[in-house]
């Protein structure tokens, strides 16, 4: 029997909206299914911003993909005809021996990318709303910015819908089973069953569940975001960059300009929070957290950090233990490919991970080294 879809793409969110446009552009006959609907704030794509930049401290090796993604973003951001990229400069501050200084230094000389690094006086002079201590040093790169990821999804999935691809909404995906000899899937939703030659899960912080067959070493945390509204101008886009500030204590925080009239944002980047699960985490912020996020501020944004809170809700990241990405064929089922394990750092790569799942499903190969991202790497069997 001929499979009625070439692809199933199981979950909707940044990366499967994006293997479906990928795959739809393609030619393929592809499905999507999406529990809620796209650019909904229970998984990990919302919040108004996510960050972009390619000084890459978690490891020069990321730095060819987020070059294509630059290239991917600005084209979607044509065939759209909506902004999704605003570069503001980003700065990764911190002491110049912290991972955020020599990381960054490092991924920007190995590739000749454009940077400068700044002391604790010209960041201040530069960037008023910054107060960094006397020993903080930053790398600041010119053409970091943030992408927009509710407006990405919804984007991705109506040119996907426009190239072809069938999308269904409210509809969650029970389980899947491979058919015999592995020609194909079939995936039972709550409302039907779906025979398709191929399926990519993209399931995000529901992938525990949804590949409980796989046991992957992967922990789902709550992460929270605050939006303060200090009211001032040096906090807008074009006066303050896009940051990460590693403190003292090791601990990074991270923080955007005013992306969408709520304030400017800021959270912490893997808080070592407990794990939970997508379907009953606690979905509320609480006043401790918020006191503990501005104790946090207080050293680098401190008019920010006294400001009235404007906003603050909760995301999830599905973290690997090498707080690496999981991007493979399944195992046992060379028809399934799965993109999970994102560890809090993947939004920027959307729209490259949607063109690796895409010739992973279709040609079972892809020209982008994933090595790093391999299910078969000593850290994924540490479970
Ligand atoms: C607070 C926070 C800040 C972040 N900041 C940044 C940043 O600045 N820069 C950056 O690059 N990255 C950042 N990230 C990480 C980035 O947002 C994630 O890596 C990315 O959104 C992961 O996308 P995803 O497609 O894997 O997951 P999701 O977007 O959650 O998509 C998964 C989708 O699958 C659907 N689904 C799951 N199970 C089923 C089922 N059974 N049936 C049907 N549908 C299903 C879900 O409903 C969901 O829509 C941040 C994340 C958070 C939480």
């Amino acid at each position: 029997m001929v499979a009625p879809y070439d692809v199933v793409v199981l979950g909707l969110g940044g990366m499967g909206s994006a293997a479906l446009r990928s795959l739809a552009g393609r030619g393929c006959r592809v499905l999507g299914l999406e529990q809620f609907e796209p650019g909904h704030d229970r998984g990990s794509s919302s919040g108004g911003s996510r960050m972009i930049r390619q000084a890459y401290f978690e490891g020069p090796a990321y730095v060819p993909m987020l070059v294509r993604a630059y290239e991917m973003w600005r084209a979607a951001e044509h065939d759209l005809g909506e902004r999704l990229l605003t570069l503001t400069g980003g700065a990764f501050l911190g002491p110049p021996e912290s991972r955020t200084v020599t990381g960054s230094l490092t991924a920007a000389r190995h590739w000749n990318l454009p940077h400068e690094l700044l002391d604790a006086a010209v960041i201040s002079r530069r960037w008023p709303a910054m107060s960094p201590d006397p020993a903080t040093v930053a790398v600041v790169e010119p053409t970091a910015g943030f992408v927009y990821p509710e407006r990405a999804v919804v984007g991705n999935c109506r040119l996907a819908a426009a190239a072809g691809a069938e999308v269904r909404t409210g509809e969650r995906v029970l389980c899947w089973q491979a058919s015999a000899a592995d020609e194909g899937v079939r995936v039972t939703t709550t409302a039907g069953s779906y025979d398709a030659g191929g399926l990519v899960v993209t399931a995000g912080p529901w992938a525990p569940q949804v590949l409980a067959d796989l046991g992957l070493p992967l922990v789902v945390e709550r992460q929270p975001q605050y939006w303060f509204a200090p009211d001032r101008p040096e906090y807008g886009v074009g006066r303050l960059p896009v940051f990460i500030c590693e403190l003292a204590d090791g601990v990074q925080i991270y923080g955007f300009p005013d992306a969408d009239g709520h304030g400017p944002k800021f959270g912490i980047f893997r808080l070592d929070a407990p794990p939970v699960t997508a379907d009953t985490v606690d979905r509320e912020v609480h006043l401790e957290e918020v006191a503990r996020m501005r104790r946090q501020l207080a050293h680098i944004v401190p008019v920010a950090a006294a400001a009235p809170l404007a906003k603050a809700v909760t995301c999830l990241y599905t973290t690997s233990p090498d707080e690496h990405f999981v991007i493979d064929r399944h195992p046992a089922h060379p028809q399934v490919v799965l993109a999970t394990g994102f560890s809090g750092h993947g939004f920027k790569f959307v729209p490259v991970v949607g063109e690796i799942l895409a010739d992973l499903v279709v040609d079972g190969t892809t020209r982008h080294d994933i090595e790093m991202f391999r299910l078969s790497r000593p850290a994924m069997a540490a479970a």
